[in-house]
């Protein structure tokens, strides 16, 4: 099965919510489902085909396949603690994730690339694992050699507009961030119901 890699907004027109991160995301102009009935039809969903699509929803916005993303589910219930939002929490961490909320790349699916392609430094050593989880006191930066690519330069300029989670700090001018602690309450709130999810692993 290959990743779900978003490359028009007809999802994110589905799911009714910007999935792509796109700032031009089709889903915010036109906001009813994609196809030729237009904006009058609604489909009514039964409570499993609720379920799914919150599923579907996280797996498209962090882009991770179903076999990654029900270990993310295993892994989070034997977590003390609130099982969907230990789930949320270990997406948030995902250093393609912080990659973007650092505001280095416009959406996750850049971060992912430039993540794998080695422009990353965790605390001073190469990780190009984008699915690599980051732990607060990590230092994220982007590598010596990759800091005077045009890439970099252009996104220095974009980093002043980042809005930043209060989990995350940035030094704009090192090109670096770091992990300050984990993400709780307010910062873990997402498009989808992460609850729901649970109970869909939990039929
Ligand atoms: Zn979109």
């Amino acid at each position: 099965m290959p990743r779900t890699v978003i490359t028009t907004c007809k999802p994110c027109r589905r799911a009714g919510v910007s999935l792509c991160g796109r700032k031009k995301c089709a889903a915010l102009k036109r906001s009813f489902p994609p196809g030729a009935h237009g904006p009058t039809r609604r489909i009514r969903l039964t409570p499993y085909g609720i379920q799914l699509r919150e599923k579907q929803m996280a797996k498209q916005i962090y882009g991770v396949k179903e076999t990654q993303f029900y270990n993310y589910f295993k892994k989070s219930t034997r977590i003390r603690g609130n099982t969907a939002e230990m789930l949320v929490r270990m997406l948030e961490m995902r250093l393609d994730n912080v990659v973007f909320r650092l505001g280095f790349c416009v959406n996750r699916f850049q971060a992912r690339q430039m993540v794998s392609h080695g422009h990353f430094d965790v605390n001073g050593k190469r990780v190009d694992v984008a699915s690599a989880q980051v732990r607060p006191g990590d230092v994220i930066s982007v590598r010596p050699k990759s800091r005077t690519s045009p890439f970099f330069t252009a996104a220095a300029e974009q980093l002043k507009n980042t809005q930043l989670p209060s989990w995350l700090s940035l030094d704009a001018g090192a090109l670096s961030g770091k992990v300050v602690a984990e993400p709780a309450g307010e910062e873990l709130r997402q498009p989808f119901d992460p609850k729901v999810i649970v109970e869909f692993y939990s039929r």
